[in-house]
């Protein structure tokens, strides 16, 4: 039995448990204890020949165990899935060498699983078969006559960035550097320019993918019109291998825009930044751009109440004055600890919000979406829980962020099924996340990720049932519903028709329909 059968038994037979076909094998699953013994599908090992026939077929070559390069190219950014490191590596730089990857998979019983940016929050491109990593097809050209941005099918936010800075137009995409656009765009992609330029998915109107059965397809609005449709947020790692994406640009302010940051501290000051930026976030224009966050930090002998860091941020498409009175209300909560306000150019502004992950660290999100304020003695909830934080220093601890960029004018103009990124309508993604090295004893990783699901226990009496697909994460029940709700059927269908086989799968990933 080949472990992609044995796997879609395993699938089945979990899909015929729960009598919907909706969750994924392993949904609530806490993921402390996977490594490479203990994998959520069955490992074969390629015999040496096989791998050397695959290798003939690949530009860049295959990595095995003990080649050189192999380490560091095997591991995700995210340290709690270090463990799974796969049989070998594919190193893909074109559409032929991605093909040639996938038939030799489907023929030798292997999954095979992209890596892009490698920073799946839940080790989704991770696996102990075969990765395709294919972030040497980093390319990025704009077309200005046609208006187009297009990339190859791992260009990371920091080399879309790097080569629209300082030009006429732009791709609104996330703050880290190294996300890559495969995993960004095709779950969505979010950050502070989303609020007035839109999801990155929903800027997508063409992209190459190779499917299941060795096939390179060109997708967009008229070319297998339903891939596409679920190219547009329903996340990688699904329906094939995207090489490249075409995206619509966005004009750059020309003018200087505004730009504010705030900090206090204190467990009260939380609470009422927080509800009050909530309440902000009702009525603010596409222009405003906001985050606000409350952390918990080293207590350092003084109260745990005390000692927590509150922050608000966020850019104004617009002139300082109106950012002024916009965030008006914030400055009311009380007088900040620190304030910036001032005007600056935009892609200045860029520059300042582009970040990177910490390395040797491990991660753990989780998101929630709001359609409107929670009532304010729910946020007290989650300051007192913040206040609770099981691990406070300074490289392991715990946050509460309300990412204000999800909702609007701009991304609310797609009704809930015009793409597969379903979550319109919404006020804010409130996102509990917690950060720990590697070498951490294994309990803080457990204790910290019961505190986002504590987190969560609060949020959800006040919110739908509803998590960005972007920000996996493998304890919640029922996933595929609660990241593509009234989209899951049509995804499930779509899936079923290009990768009958389910080659292309991950513990939270869209199943086929059996029988
Ligand atoms: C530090 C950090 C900051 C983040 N900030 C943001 C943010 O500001 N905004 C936001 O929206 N998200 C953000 N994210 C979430 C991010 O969008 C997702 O984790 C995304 O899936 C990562 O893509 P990747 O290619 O880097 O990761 P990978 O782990 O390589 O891939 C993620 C998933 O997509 C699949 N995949 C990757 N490339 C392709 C491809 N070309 N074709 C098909 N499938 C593919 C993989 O198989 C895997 O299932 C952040 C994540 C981290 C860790």
């Amino acid at each position: 039995m080949t472990s992609r059968t044995r796997r879609q038994l395993l699938r089945d037979a979990s899909i015929a448990a729960l009598g919907i076909g909706l969750a994924g094998p392993l949904a609530g699953c806490g993921d402390d204890t996977v490594s490479s013994t203990s994998t959520w599908w069955p490992t074969q090992s390629p015999g040496s020949a096989a791998l050397d026939d695959l290798a003939k077929q690949i530009s860049g070559g295959v990595l095995r165990p003990g080649d050189a390069g192999y380490g560091p190219t095997s591991l995700p950014a995210n340290g709690r899935f270090r463990s799974i490191r796969p049989a070998a590596i594919a190193r893909c730089n074109n559409a032929a060498d991605v093909a040639a990857a996938v038939t030799w998979s489907a023929d030798n019983g292997l999954a095979p699983t992209v890596r892009g940016g490698g920073h799946s929050y839940s080790g989704f491109s991770t696996s102990p078969d075969l990765i395709l990593d294919v972030s040497s097809m980093n390319s990025v050209t704009v077309d200005m006559a046609a208006g187009t941005i297009t990339t190859g099918g791992s260009a990371l936010n920091g080399d879309i960035l790097d080569f629209t800075t300082g030009g006429p137009v732009f791709l609104p995409g996330g703050t880290c550097r190294g996300v890559g656009v495969g995993g960004l765009a095709l779950g969505g992609g979010i950050g502070y320019n989303a609020h007035w330029a839109g999801l990155t998915s929903d800027l997508m109107v063409a992209s190459t993918i190779v499917t299941a059965d060795g096939e390179v397809r060109t997708l967009s609005a008229s070319e297998h019109d339903d891939l596409f449709w679920a190219c547009r947020g329903g996340a990688g790692g699904n329906f094939g291998v995207n090489t490249q994406f075409t995206f619509a640009l966005t004009d750059a302010p020309r003018d200087d825009i505004s730009f504010y940051r705030f900090e206090w501290t204190g467990a009260e000051r939380a609470a009422q930044v927080l509800a009050t930026f909530d309440q902000m976030l009702v009525d603010a224009p596409a222009a405003l751009n906001a985050v606000a966050m409350a952390e918990a930090t080293s207590i350092d002998g003084g109260s745990p109440r005390d000692a927590i860091s509150v922050m608000s941020r966020g850019q104004y498409i617009g002139p300082i004055e109106e950012l002024g009175d916009l965030v008006a209300p914030l400055l009311a909560v009380d007088e900040p600890d620190s304030t910036t306000l001032k005007t600056l150019a935009f892609w200045d502004a860029q520059e300042g919000f582009a970040s990177g992950a910490s390395a040797n660290h491990s991660w753990g999100d989780i998101s929630r979406y709001a359609a409107q304020p929670i009532p304010a003695s729910a946020v007290d909830e989650l300051v007192d829980l913040l206040v609770e934080c099981p691990h406070r220093s300074a490289d392991a601890n715990g946050s509460l962020w309300s990412l204000g960029w999800i909702g609007g004018d701009v991304i609310d103009k797609f009704d809930r099924t015009e793409t597969a990124y379903v979550h319109r309508g919404m006020n804010t993604l409130w996102r509990p996340t917690t950060v720990w090295p590697n070498d951490a004893n294994p309990s803080v990783g457990r204790d910290l990720n019961e505190w986002t699901a504590a987190m969560i226990g609060v949020l959800a009496p006040h919110t739908p049932p509803e998590s960005y697909q972007n920000f996996p994460n493998r304890d919640i029940v029922d996933p595929l519903e609660e990241y593509y709700a009234e989209n899951l059927d049509r995804l499930i269908d779509i899936k079923t028709d290009y990768d009958p086989t389910d080659l292309f799968t991950n513990p939270q990933g869209i199943p086929i329909r059996s029988g």
